[in-house]
């Protein structure tokens, strides 16, 4: 049994070491990525679930690493947040998104609400409001049409900073709606505490419609709630009809997900905007 541990634990040191090597690599790579500018942000449309027309995009980032190709958040974001590099990466994503919004609209698309995702070391800048303000003010784009997601355990954390930062970002005109909403903090208490406008079901719950009453009940619970509090709600992750058919009964303002449409290139995403086929 001793020898067969030691070579087990020679076998996770080699395996460690890869994972070392690669994480080490990813950092370097990283690092280069929005000089070389590598990131590119994809759209995916929200639709109201009433005129069925798009109301708003969520922008959603995509790493095109010279070889492996288009990497996914899931991949890297959590390196950029330990090493720091997710504020510059994030400043990027938010001024693309702004420039892009803005341009959609001089060439004449529908207006909408573009939503981007805020990480929690982002939120943390003192800065974040007025680069918020700054990017606003370069793009031409209407505060109201910028919503920022945020998640509950961004807003946890330091509940007085939390508050304070939301209010400003209220006075400056932009939306703000809780992202994976359902997934975090179990208290609801900064439902009532900050300024939100909009919850996102998030997907754990939509998948299940259809097979968990549980989950049906949670998302009707979720509805709800929003509406009595004057906010909205989007659903997430909607695949199937059946989870459309549910959600539209239950009064759900918007949804997103596969079944409506995938993140797209910005080239598909205003094709879609305009009401063109996908070329
Ligand atoms: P999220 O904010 O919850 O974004 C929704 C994720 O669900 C996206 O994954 C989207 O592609 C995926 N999705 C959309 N519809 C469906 C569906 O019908 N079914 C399924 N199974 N998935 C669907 P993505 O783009 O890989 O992003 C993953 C996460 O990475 C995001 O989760 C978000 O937390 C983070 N992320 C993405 N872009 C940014 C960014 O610019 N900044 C920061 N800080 N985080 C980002
Ligand atoms: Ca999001
Ligand atoms: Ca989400
Ligand atoms: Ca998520």
């Amino acid at each position: 049994a001793k020898q067969a541990g030691r070579n087990n634990f020679r076998f996770y040191k080699a395996e460690m070491n890869e994972l070392a090597m690669y994480r080490l690599r990813m950092e370097s790579d990283l690092r280069n990525a929005i000089e070389s500018q590598e990131f590119v942000l994809y759209y995916q449309p929200q639709m109201d679930l009433k005129s069925g027309r798009i109301s708003g995009v969520e922008a959603l980032l995509r790493w095109q690493h010279p070889r492996p190709g288009l990497v996914h958040p899931a991949e890297f974001i959590g390196v950029a947040e330990e090493i720091g590099l997710i504020v510059p990466i994030g400043a990027w994503v938010l001024e693309q998104a702004c420039t892009q919004a803005a341009a959609w609209q001089r060439a004449g698309c529908p207006p909408l609400q573009m939503a981007i995702n805020l990480s929690a070391r982002q939120f943390a800048q003192k800065d974040l409001v007025s680069s918020i303000d700054a990017a606003l003010r370069r793009s031409g784009l209407a505060a109201s049409q910028l919503e920022i997601e945020i998640t509950e355990s961004l807003m946890m954390t330091d509940v007085e900073q939390a508050a304070a930062t939301l209010n400003e970002l209220k006075r400056l005109g932009v939306r703000l709606s809780v992202d994976d909403f359902g997934t975090g903090y179990s208290s609801l208490y900064y439902l009532k505490r900050f300024p939100i406008d909009k919850l996102k079901i998030d997907r754990s719950f939509v998948r299940d419609i259809g097979s968990d009453p549980d989950s049906e009940a949670i998302v009707g619970a979720i509805i709800s709630l929003a509406h009595s509090l004057g906010l909205s709600v989007v659903a997430e992750g909607v695949e199937r009809h059946e989870q459309l058919a549910y959600l539209a009964r239950c009064g759900c303002d918007s949804m997103q997900g596969y079944l409506f449409s995938a993140p797209l290139e910005s080239e598909a995403m205003e094709r879609m905007l305009r009401g063109l086929p996908p070329s």
